[in-house]
């Protein structure tokens, strides 16, 4: 009979602690989880998932006008956000049942608690009742965090977007991150007029620069107002803002809003989303906006847990600091996914309770290994990216660099600008690709395939020994014969 309650508890619902539960489950541990908000996590319930479905709702305009250039008479259709909102609820609660249901399947013990660590062994509830276990395992995630700037409190976050009461007509988003593009897209082609605002020279910093200035004119393209160098001054409901300053300008103009019109609508502005928002910008112009979506980082959920005052280490960003075994100060404390800032997504956090299980329960002790980790940004087109950019290659080595950029059949056949990006950094030394970038429809697809060449270490020449799918856009990917430049 165990001194514990458990092996092992879980604090955290997410794809990371639910993976973590039923695996260590599995090998016979006695295993319990609590879960304060619904299972499923970030991913499921206000991330990647529902982010997946907009994106595919808003694919669906584009579809319209390629269709009739293929011969189809079809009208351009109109979108109802209720009907979409509501299914995407239906489809959410299915996918947290299926959650549950694997737990139960499983044999965890769920506690639908908030659940702190009281020390070394011993969790405790929400209502005062503590647990025992031999393990504790968190997984608790982390959350959107908004400017620390006065009335910040009237803008949303990416939580809010799908459970908006309506369509906005205008939004401001905020940032140059995932999300913020993301969104840009998605809104976009749902029909918002977008106001994308990015203080820096170039949105997805960290990604690689011809890529990015890629999906950026894109972006322009679909109709995306996207401003750099540019970031909020000011913000305050629109009625509190002086009506003879907000008659609108030409400026006002050129950001889509339509000042005195959401004025006359504009009654009991309190709190976020509850009306038009009246901004002026670093670039000093004024406008209003129905939303304003700040989509301005993440922070792991670490206030508040007890972490620190059992002796957990906490770092500079409020992440628990962990071993290359997720394994925390406290050597009975372990914590795996975005809660430990190490790369949030969602497979990463998957394959992180992955290790610590065969590290903790099988007796294999299983680092995480988080090279070369290919993902994609679903903005539209998507990219996909594994490896390094051609901008950190450079400075590690002599590479060659191949690359292409071309408007492929299926959009240039309907009269689509729509280009597509292709690109391979690779080692002079060795010839091994050190990046594989997509710019294109389906990158995400296209990318999780290359990755696996990539990360066998796959070289130029491997590459090109593969024959052509065709016709593909993604058999520009070893057709590639020159190095367009070498550095
Ligand atoms: P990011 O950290 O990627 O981006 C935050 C953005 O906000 C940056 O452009 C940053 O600018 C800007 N910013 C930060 N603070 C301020 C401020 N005070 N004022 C103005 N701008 C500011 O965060 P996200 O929220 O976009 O995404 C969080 C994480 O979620 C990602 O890192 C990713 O791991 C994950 N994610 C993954 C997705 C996927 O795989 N497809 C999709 C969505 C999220 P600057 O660049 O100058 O710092």
């Amino acid at each position: 009979m165990s001194e514990f309650d458990y092996d092992l508890f879980v604090i955290g619902g997410g794809s990371g602690g639910v993976r973590a539960a039923r695996v260590a489950a599995a090998t016979g541990a006695k295993v319990a989880l609590a879960e304060y908000n619904r299972m499923g996590g970030t991913c499921v319930i206000r991330g990647c998932v529902p982010k997946k479905l907009m994106v595919f709702a808003s694919s669906y305009r584009e579809g319209f006008s390629d269709a009739r250039a293929y011969g189809w008479d079809v009208k351009d259709g109109e979108f109802h956000w209720d009907v979409f909102r509501d299914h995407l609820n239906t489809e959410l609660d299915r996918l947290e049942q299926v959650y549950r249901n694997l737990l139960d399947g499983s044999g965890v013990e769920v506690f639908d608690s908030r659940a702190v660590l009281k020390d070394a062994h011993n969790v405790q509830f929400a209502n005062g009742v503590t647990k025992s276990a031999k393990h504790i395992l968190v997984a608790t995630g982390g959350h959107p965090v908004k400017p620390d700037m006065p009335n910040a409190h009237l803008g949303i976050v990416s939580d809010d977007i799908f459970n908006l009461p309506e369509l906005p007509r205008s939004l401001l988003i905020v940032g140059g991150g995932y999300i913020a593009c993301e969104f840009a897209c998605i809104m976009a082609g749902l029909g918002v007029k977008v106001t994308q605002f990015y203080r820096g020279a170039q949105i997805l910093r960290g990604f690689d620069d011809e890529a990015r200035g890629l999906i950026a004119e894109m972006m322009r393209e679909q109709g995306i107002e996207l401003h750099t160098g540019t970031n909020i001054v000011e913000m305050k409901p629109a009625d509190a803002q002086n009506p003879e300053d907000a008659v609108p300008t030409q400026s006002d103009a050129a950001m889509g809003a339509d000042v005195k019109q959401m004025q006359a609508l504009n009654t009991d502005v309190k709190g976020a989303g509850e009306g038009p928002i009246w901004v002026k910008s670093t670039n000093g112009r004024e406008g209003v906006f129905d939303y304003v979506l700040f989509a301005t980082g993440r922070s792991p959920n670490t206030t508040d847990m007890g972490l620190e005052e059992i002796g957990v280490e906490i770092g500079r960003r409020g992440e628990v600091v962990v071993d290359a075994y997720s394994q925390t100060a406290v050597p009975s404390v372990y914590a795996i996914g975005d809660v430990t800032n190490r790369v949030n997504l969602t497979p990463v956090a998957i394959r992180e309770g992955m290790a610590f299980v065969e590290t903790v329960f099988k007796g294999n002790p299983t680092p995480v290994d988080h090279d070369l980790i290919p993902s994609a940004i679903f903005t539209q087109p998507e990219y996909g990216t594994i490896g390094m950019t051609e901008e950190d290659a450079r400075e590690q080595e002599e590479i060659e660099v191949y690359c292409t950029s071309f408007r492929p059949m299926q959009t240039a056949f309907a009269g689509k600008p729509g280009r597509v990006l292709m690109k391979l950094v690779v080692s002079k030394a060795n010839r091994k690709i050190l990046g594989c970038h997509i710019v294109a429809p389906n990158a995400g697809e296209m990318i999780q395939l290359a990755g696996i060449a990539v990360k066998m270490g796959a070289t130029k020449e491997d590459f090109d020994r593969t024959v052509a799918v065709h016709p593909t856009m993604s058999e520009e990917i070893v057709t590639m014969r020159d190095p367009i430049r070498t550095a």
